[in-house]
């Protein structure tokens, strides 16, 4: 399993939610959202209204759900979470809908992944709190309304593009969550140490923090991974050189590309003469998703400059080649 996947695993999630930030104040970076949503949470607390119905998205482990969990809580109401797949009927909306309480947050993940009939539920239910049933069949169907509690919806996706425009018009508030810098990992990292009772210095967690591609996710699984090597190998403590021979171990390198990020790119390289190669060549020479592709590896290797998107496919860039030490002509070393 690759490790620097920003999915969430199994193993992964009871320990997210002891590492979650539960305020405002604690959630690292993404200064932008924060300063909005201070200032939304407070006018509509003031009004003794539901927050308008947020939306976030970008690539995953980037603090969306997070996000969403701070919103309940600073609003003091209950969080109702699922996500869009999960969702298969309209009667399983409607029944979370009127199950809510007043001003409750409604968090839907991949919510690009709703299906059309749930998704046209959501509709009335976001703009005036009603849902539109069918009742009875045949002759004897007939549409009745009913209203729901007003509740704010908060949706997450890693693929904004693929949202329907009525879905999307419905949101008031709309945030991209950035990739973090190293500084903001370095301080996730050292919170989260602090929490797991892990002995780590500075500089051990800046290394871990400049390698973990800008998500949180990955920067608190790295830390775990390398708490086992420090634990066996190092007295307990993490220093730089125990961090750096950690990653070493883990496959992650220099520039925290892991195993599949390198085989993507030396695939474009040494297959492809450097590209452009359509995705789904590039899905089948890799075995790997086409979504995973783009949800997960492009939009790092993309923000670094590895790799660049084309209208004829994907190229791996000049940064690419000298990554790997080769020169552009031939792909061959230099
Ligand atoms: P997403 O929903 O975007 O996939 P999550 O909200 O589940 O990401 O975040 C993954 C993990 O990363 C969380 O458990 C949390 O510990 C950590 N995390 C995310 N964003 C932040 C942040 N801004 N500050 C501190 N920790 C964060």
């Amino acid at each position: 399993h690759r490790l620097v996947t920003p999915d969430t695993r199994d193993e992964d999630y009871e320990i997210e939610q002891t590492l979650r930030p539960q305020k405002i104040e604690d959630y690292v970076g993404q200064q932008k959202v924060k300063e909005n949503l201070k200032i939304f949470i407070q006018a509509a607390k003031e009004r003794g209204e539901a927050l308008d119905h947020a939306l976030f998205y970008g690539p995953p482990g980037l603090g969306k759900t997070t996000l969403a969990h701070i919103i309940a809580r600073e609003m003091n109401v209950n969080i109702k979470t699922t996500s869009g797949p999960v969702v298969e009927h309209a009667g399983e909306l409607s029944g979370i809908l009127t199950n809510l309480s007043e001003h409750d947050v409604l968090f839907i993940d991949e919510i690009h992944r709703l299906n059309r009939v749930v998704e046209e539920i959501l509709y009335p239910a976001m703009e005036d709190f009603q849902l539109d049933l069918i009742v009875g069949q045949g002759p004897n169907a007939r549409s009745i309304k009913l209203n729901t509690p007003k509740f704010t919806l908060v949706g997450a996706t890693t693929r904004v593009g693929l949202l329907t425009s009525p879905l999307r018009d419905r949101f008031g508030i709309i945030h991209r969550l950035e990739f973090y810098t190293p500084e903001e990992l370095q301080h996730i990292v050292m919170r989260s140490a602090k929490i797991l009772k892990i002995q780590i210095d500075s500089d051990g967690a800046y290394e871990i923090a400049r390698r973990s591609r800008g998500t949180p996710r990955i920067a608190n699984r790295l830390l775990r991974r390398i708490r086992d090597y420090a634990q066996v190998k190092a007295n307990n403590v993490i220093t730089l050189e125990v961090a750096k021979i950690g990653l070493i171990m883990l496959e992650v390198d220099e520039q925290g590309l892991d195993f599949m990020d390198r085989n993507l790119l030396l695939t474009i390289i040494e297959k492809f003469d450097g590209g452009p190669v359509g995705l789904d060549t590039l899905a089948a020479a890799i075995s790997e998703e086409k979504d995973t592709i783009e949800d997960v590896y492009e939009p790092f290797l993309i923000q670094c400059g590895y790799l660049e998107r084309t209208p004829r496919g994907r190229k791996a860039t000049r940064l690419a080649y000298e990554h790997f030490g080769k020169s552009r002509q031939h792909g061959e070393r230099i």
